[in-house]
């Protein structure tokens, strides 16, 4: 399936049952849930200890668990085609005016009946101080790292990857089954993508080809429309990278997306979703599929958790002005 048959197709199926989303706040419990309960064991007060934000779907459990931040330079927030003063006005209002910029990292954790699938890992140890911190979230959560079944990642950036190795470099999800997009496991394996990379971003390449290598044998690809996993589907949302994807997990009638970095500013990516983007490996890719996303995730209102939106980075979409969007945070 190609972007423009994402759009139109990808995202028709994933609005069904939006309405009847529930979002309990935490330790409350709905009819069916309790219902359920005799042979589905959510260890819900576990996931909420290390993070505060857990959501039930359908019968599962979502979860946020914080990896910290990234510290980038202010120039990720100055893409071109906006002008000084409306740039200025919406980083204000978004209290992004600083000067750095410190984007949340956040990893979402699936828990239903016999799995746990983990939505990335993080960054460890060797990519940027301020993150590497999902090993301690994890214990504070009551999450053994072996009993993790599934990671699927959205991409393969340092601060979504690194963290497949731990402290002594050993792979820290020894028993899971690792799920990766098989376009981004191509480019980043191709033996010409460290010598098409500028310099800066080096470190990508060797980083995530000798990462990739290490969990080759616990490694599974697949493609775009593809369930990955019962329940959770994959959506093309490339542009970030070659092979980024967004994950719909489907439960009971409820969805919610894991949208990756596909929408990565609460700020420039929802209410200038067209402008090229310095994060991005393709701008001109990215604001398609930005936009493309946004109007699905608008006009269905299904909710989303972004990974570098703030802290839980669950919400929903809402229209704005013109060709703008908003993020509107929820409370789960
Ligand atoms: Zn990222």
């Amino acid at each position: 399936m190609n972007r423009r048959e994402f759009a139109s197709m990808a995202l028709a199926g994933v609005g069904a049952g939006i309405a009847s989303t529930r979002v309990l706040a935490r330790g409350e419990t709905t009819e069916s849930s309790v219902g359920k309960s005799a042979d589905i064991v959510l260890p819900r007060q576990n996931a909420m200890a290390g993070s505060g934000f857990s959501t039930v779907v359908g019968e599962g459990l979502l979860s946020v668990l914080s990896d910290g931040h990234l510290q980038l330079p202010a120039s990720f927030l100055q893409p071109e085609g906006i002008d000084d003063a409306a740039l200025k006005d919406l980083l204000i209002r978004y209290q992004l005016n600083g000067d750095t910029y410190a984007p949340a990292c956040n990893i979402s954790v699936w828990q239903q009946g016999d799995r746990t699938v983990l939505f990335d890992v993080g960054a460890g140890s060797q990519f940027m101080s301020s993150a590497g911190q999902l090993p301690g979230a994890l214990d504070a959560a009551g999450i053994d790292p072996e009993s993790v079944t599934d990671v699927i990642l959205t991409h393969a950036h340092p601060d979504h990857l690194w963290g497949l190795l731990d402290d002594f470099d050993d792979l820290l999800y020894a028993n899971a089954n690792i799920h990766i997009h098989r376009d981004e496991l191509d480019y980043w394996q191709a033996d010409d993508t460290l010598s098409r990379t500028p310099e800066s971003r080096q470190t990508f390449v060797v980083g995530a080809q000798s990462r990739l290598a290490r969990a080759e044998e616990q490694l599974s690809v697949f493609g775009s429309g593809d369930e990955v996993l019962p329940g959770i589907e994959a959506l093309d949302t490339r542009g970030h990278t070659p092979g980024h994807t967004s994950l719909a997990i489907h439960d009971d009638g409820e969805s919610v997306l894991i949208v990756g970095d596909a929408l990565n500013n609460v700020a420039l990516s929802f209410e200038y979703p067209g402008l090229p983007s310095p994060a991005d490996q393709d701008p001109e890719l990215a604001a398609e599929t930005r936009m493309a996303l946004l109007d699905r995730l608008a006009a269905d209102q299904m909710r989303l958790i972004g990974f570098h939106l703030p802290t839980p980075g669950f919400g929903r979409v809402e229209r704005g002005a013109g060709r703008a969007y908003r993020f509107v945070a929820e409370e789960g």
